[in-house]
């Protein structure tokens, strides 16, 4: 039983007339001297762009221009996180040697040091956003400031940038039992220290699908579109969290599972690879992606 999620509704009346320019995406070619596989693409992971990298999974502005002109020069073709999934649906085809490039969190450095290279080379990319942090951008710190509606509309309407959610408010950990281990807030249930308790069935749902529906309705607001792609905060997810996010509207989710996606495979969830570690190197990330694309795993 799913609790239907009481919302706040949005005026949208602003964007309605909101259209995606998909004109600006490079057209895939086919280099027939480097096929490295068909039929499958390898979908890549990156977070923060810093000039300061602070963090195990921050880079350099530098370094996301050189991945993408590598990606290029070596024959890999960008395709967008549309075209993935039409084609693990079996509803559109894949040029060899397919990447996709996503970007978790929703920062402000995605607009300032991203979107120039993609516009500047025509390569899409999914942009997976916090709600509760875009709305509340103006309180965070310069180098970890959210997207504001303005730069993701901006970007949405490139034809360049999808949008996925990546929760209202869900992106912490919460303690999940007795022993006080933690968890992501959207797949587990919460254990409460005081009443000892943990959440029953009921209220894990209520919970989630408000927060989901939160942050679609956020996401409508900025490009009105509704989006039906979630991509689970620290990977963490199960049958209770995809049975909740589908009933809220997600048909996609995207994870932190290894491994490559695969033509008609059916598959809604999406498997990646770590792109944007500041300790990788564009080579690296040319190797890691093509052993990835040879990995046989099961979707
Ligand atoms: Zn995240």
């Amino acid at each position: 039983m799913t609790v239907p999620a009481k919302i706040e509704m949005i005026d949208d009346s602003s964007c309605k007339e909101i259209k995606k320019n998909t004109q600006n995406i490079n057209k895939p070619k086919e280099n027939k001297n480097k096929i490295y596989y068909k039929d499958k693409a390898v979908v890549l992971t990156y977070h923060h762009i810093s000039q300061n990298p602070f963090t195990l999974i921050t880079i350099k502005s530098e370094r996301f221009e050189k991945d993408v002109k590598m990606l290029i020069k070596e024959g890999f073709n960008v395709v967008s996180i549309e075209q993935l999934i039409n084609a693990m649906q079996g509803k559109d085809v894949l040029p060899p040697n397919a990447v996709v490039i996503t970007f978790d969190d929703g920062l402000e450095s995605f607009y300032k040091y991203a979107f120039p290279v993609l516009k500047k080379y025509s390569v899409p990319a999914l942009m997976s956003i916090i709600t509760s942090r875009t709305e509340n951008y103006k309180s965070f710190k310069e180098d970890i400031r959210p997207l504001n509606s303005v730069e993701i509309k901006e970007m949405y309407e490139s034809g360049l940038v999808d949008i996925a959610s990546h929760t209202h408010s869900s992106h912490d950990f919460i303690y999940i039992n007795s022993k006080l281990k933690k968890g992501g807030k959207l797949a587990f249930k919460i254990y409460d220290i005081e009443t000892k308790k943990i959440e029953t069935d009921e209220e894990y749902i209520k919970r989630v699908t408000e927060d989901l529906n939160t942050s679609k309705e956020i996401i409508y607001k900025y490009i009105g579109k509704y989006p039906d792609i979630l991509c689970f905060p620290f990977g963490h997810y199960g049958k209770r969290s995809i049975d909740a996010a589908k009933s809220c509207g997600f048909k996609y989710f995207i994870t932190t599972q290894y491994g490559c996606n695969t033509y008609n495979s059916k598959s809604i969830i999406i498997n990646r690879i770590r792109a944007g570690d500041n300790n990788l190197t564009s080579e690296k990330l040319k190797d890691n992606i093509i052993k990835c694309a040879k990995t046989v795993k099961k979707d």
